[in-house]
């Protein structure tokens, strides 16, 4: 039954819980997949409506929104976004068809030539047949595979927001030009934009790194180096209290506690496989001298547990009744990881907690 506020009756003893709003992840949700990655379109056309110099790189959808890459010489402001979000509204309410096109190579090419997009043409070249393009109109295309909405009209200009610019390279890698990164997010009604925001501000006040200053639980020192907490006195209670529960709540259910140590031989990775694949995320393996640095022999940081838990599994002979064997550590583990786009260019590093393992 929907009960109807009764005007003159005390809105205190009629009122409703407010219906919880549902902010599905982008990968959850088909209509957010294509609206994000339309609007994200949509935003570079008004970026480079407004910003002719401004280049387009890639613009995928991500969890609670999208973004998008420009090569811009100057930096896009508050006042930019605020310009760009209006012109996008104006392209949403111009609903033009969002149409596929289906391109040889060599037509792709030429076309990224007229306009002079080096970046499509990088792109390109990674590409796979078919070669997609699609038109917002006729007036702006890019290289995409979709899925995309039928129209702009189908974007609600009341529930898209830009958030913020950040730094970021192209590939990602530090070597090569330095471009601006767009956030922001698009939702199927203004309801769904407004929960979004205000959970964001929610989330803001309760960021750890604000509670852990404010309540005086661990600090950041600039000697030690930038994501290297030191947990204070107080800070170290609580945290015990909090792997105590943790520590019972794992035996319940049948994991082991061990304890590995911080760093091994860089052979353990080679065999994980870590090092091929994630050498450059690591911190750099500690060799005894040249000659070792050379052979590659020395030791590493560990940037995962399990491959220590593996040669714990491997220590004795098992039987199959054992399985799942389930060992867990409240391990730190160290990656030398670019920090993400946010903060475009520092290496931080970075630790994670508990490490179940299974066997
Ligand atoms: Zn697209």
């Amino acid at each position: 039954m929907v009960q109807q506020p009764v005007q003159g009756q005390d809105s205190a003893a009629s009122a409703q819980p407010p219906e919880k709003i549902h902010l599905p992840r982008t990968s959850e949700s088909e209509p957010l997949k294509k609206i994000r990655h339309t609007t994200s379109h949509v935003m570079a056309m008004a970026v480079q409506k407004l910003f002719p110099k401004a280049q387009v790189t890639i613009g995928p959808w991500i969890e609670n929104g999208f973004y998008y890459d420009f090569d811009h010489p100057e930096p896009f402001t508050e006042k930019d976004l605020k310009a760009i979000q209006k012109e996008m509204v104006k392209i949403v309410n111009r609903k033009l068809p969002v149409t596929r096109e289906e391109v040889s190579r060599e037509e792709a090419e030429r076309r990224i030539r007229e306009i002079n997009e080096p970046y499509k043409l990088e792109i390109l070249e990674g590409l796979q047949e078919p070669i997609t393009i699609y038109h917002l109109g006729d007036q702006w295309w890019d290289l995409c595979a979709g899925p995309h909405v039928a129209n702009t009209g189908d974007i609600n200009p009341k529930a898209i927001e830009l958030e913020n610019v950040a730094g970021a390279y192209w590939r990602g890698d530090a070597s090569k030009a330095q471009l601006q990164r767009i956030y922001g997010t698009a939702w199927q009604t203004p309801e769904q934009l407004q929960e979004y925001k205000r959970r964001k501000e929610e989330a803001l006040k309760r960021d750890h790194r604000k509670l852990g200053k404010e309540l005086g639980l661990f600090i950041f020192a600039d000697p030690v180096g930038p994501g290297l907490p030191l947990w204070t006195p107080k800070g170290t209670v609580l945290r015990s209290l909090l792997e105590d529960f943790l520590k019972q709540e794992q035996i319940k259910r049948g994991y082991l506690p061990v304890v590995t140590p911080h760093i091994a031989r860089v052979d353990l990775f080679k065999t994980s496989g870590h090092w091929q694949k994630y050498k450059e995320d690591m911190f750099p393996m500690m060799a005894e001298d040249a000659e070792a640095a050379v052979a590659e022999q020395g030791f590493v940081l560990k940037p995962m547990n399990c491959p220590f838990h593996i040669q714990i599994y491997k220590s004795e002979l098992r039987s199959y009744r054992e399985l799942p064997l389930r060992l867990a550590e409240f391990g730190t583990v160290y990656r030398y990881e670019q920090s993400g786009p946010r903060t475009a260019g520092c290496r931080i590093p970075q630790r994670r907690g508990f490490n179940p393992v299974r066997v």
